[in-house]
């Protein structure tokens, strides 16, 4: 599989012309059991947005090929675009490919030079290539092939009905790579895009999805142009502004002109525009600036300690983390007096700040940051809630305590939610510093 031949540009520019909607296919026993949730079909529809093309319709099924046939049929005939993950493996119940030749009406032919490859594949790992294998050199007659850089089983595209089926591999790294090498390039070259797209995306922390809303007002309306789209996690948002132009630089004057908007508008709130892992904008902003850090956790059990460890580097600054889970143990690790507890609660604003002033003392640091909160679901009180939480800040000898209400929708739910506004705080007090530590 060389570089795209015009000719066969051409035979897609055909095909799918000026379709800007497509179906996707997930396929697969495990996900219809519910053994494995659908995470590929939400990432083809997202790529396939950067594109123009609009996923009008997901579809689950398992790994049946009478039914996968006539989903192809259908599919194909109504969106000219449809894309397959799933069913490509080497064993009899891998399904896809008998699937789309019989919706293709055409024979599944083996291609010598895949089987040569995958047997070099099995030859490199110091093996002999097992027989079951050899099913995934076999492709629906007339289909193209598409390298796996990252597994055994190619992926293959194929004409069903006046539109084009796309199958990609089940496992999601696979999927991943195949999707950006060979399913978008082409996807770029073929489609009939009369006019331009132009992207920027936005990550946000600081706000709930609807006072989002409320702040973006007009620009969230399905007719602008730019349309904007925004999913949130645990307290982080996702934004993604699309213009639409009949040229480049117009698609690009327009994102730019609302991106500059909104950078003010949200100028608080957006941590990064290419790095979505708040943990990474944080920790990085930690090591640029020479800030040294402690922290102190109770309910997130050394979660953010967790987060903040994966990023690269952070070892320059990240001094001490102490998970203080009973009350003996913020009175002996971090000094917090035994009667403030008693007198407060472990759960409290006086709580939170002796705990941030004691981890900094301890472990000599610039900053400290405590978590201490009501994960639930048992422990809750109408005063304190579950999804009560403070966090501190102690920040060169000041100490800022602050209560957050996080939404109790689980106790996974709630520690996330807890390290998220931990790294929001922690974000806005190192912007607001300056000077090494
Ligand atoms: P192979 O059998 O060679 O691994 P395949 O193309 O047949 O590849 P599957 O057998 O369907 O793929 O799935 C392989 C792995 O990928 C499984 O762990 C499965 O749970 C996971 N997987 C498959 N489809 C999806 C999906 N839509 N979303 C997330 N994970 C998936």
């Amino acid at each position: 599989v060389g570089a795209l031949r015009a000719e066969e540009a051409g035979a897609g520019r055909a095909v799918i012309g000026e379709a800007r909607r497509a179906a996707v296919v997930a396929v697969g026993d495990e996900l219809i059991r519910g053994e494995r949730a659908d995470s590929n079909s939400g990432e083809i529809a997202a790529a396939l947005a950067d594109l123009g093309i609009e996923v009008e319709r997901v579809l689950v099924l398992g790994d049946d090929a009478a039914l996968l046939e006539r989903a192809f049929v259908e599919l194909c005939g109504a969106y000219r675009i449809v894309v397959a993950t799933g069913g490509l493996g080497p064993t009899l119940d891998d399904v896809t490919r008998d699937a789309a030749a019989a919706a293709a009406r055409v024979k599944l032919v083996r291609s010598p030079e895949v089987l040569e490859e995958l047997s070099a594949l099995w030859r490199r790992r110091g093996r002999e290539m097992p027989r079951s294998n050899a099913r995934q050199a076999e492709f629906p007659e007339g289909a193209q092939v598409m390298a796996n850089r990252c597994g055994t089983a190619p992926g293959f595209r194929v004409w069903i009905e006046g539109g084009m089926l796309a199958a990609l591999p089940g496992p999601p790294r696979e999927m991943r790579d195949m999707l950006a090498r060979e399913l978008v390039p082409y996807l770029r070259a073929t489609c009939g895009v009369s006019g331009a797209l132009a992207t920027r995306r936005f990550f946000l922390l600081g706000l709930s999805e609807s006072e989002f809303a409320d702040r973006a007002g007009a620009w969230m309306e399905r007719a602008a142009n730019p349309l904007m789209g925004v999913t949130a996690h645990h307290g982080v948002l996702h934004v993604t502004l699309r213009a639409r132009a009949e040229s480049e630089p117009g698609a690009n004057a327009l994102v730019d002109a609302r991106a500059g908007e909104f950078r003010a508008r949200f100028r608080h709130e957006v941590f990064s525009e290419d790095e979505p892992r708040p943990h990474f904008a944080v920790g990085r902003a930690l090591i640029e600036r020479g800030i040294g850090l402690a922290l102190a956790e109770s309910c997130t059990g050394g979660l953010l300690a967790a987060r903040l460890t994966e990023v690269p580097g952070i070892s320059a600054v990240l001094r001490e983390a102490w998970v203080t889970y009973s009350n003996e143990a913020k009175t002996r690790s971090l000094g917090v007096s035994r009667e403030l507890i008693e007198r407060h609660g472990a759960v409290s604003r006086e709580v939170a700040e002796a705990m941030a002033s004691g981890a900094a003392r301890a472990a000599g640091a610039r900053l400290a940051v405590s978590i201490t909160g009501i994960a639930g679901p048992e422990g809750g009180t109408p005063e304190k809630p579950v999804g009560t939480v403070w966090i501190a800040l102690a920040f060169d000898g000041r100490v800022d305590a602050r209560e957050h209400r996080l939404a109790p929708l689980s106790r996974d739910a709630v520690r996330a939610q807890a390290v998220h506004a931990a790294l929001d705080r922690i974000r806005r007090a190192v912007l607001a510093a300056r000077g090494a530590d």
